[in-house]
């Protein structure tokens, strides 16, 4: 997210798998709600997408 709460995504993403976008995505998205990377903003993204770090593992896979 931008500071201006512009989301902006990266034009290689849509090389990656969808959940794997959808993960980044969503990530973003709870930026919304917490800015930071702390307990809490983790704790939200667990919530709304709970194999999170599975689709997070795949993005860098698919990035490399
Ligand atoms: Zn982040």
């Amino acid at each position: 997210m931008s500071p201006a709460s512009r989301l902006l995504l990266n034009r290689r993403l849509i090389e990656a798998p969808i959940d794997a976008i959808d993960y980044v995505i969503t990530h973003e998205l709870c930026h919304m709600a917490v800015p930071h990377h702390g307990a809490e903003f983790f704790e939200l993204l667990g919530l709304v997408l709970p194999d999170w770090s599975r689709r997070k593992q795949r993005l860098e896979e698919a990035m490399a």
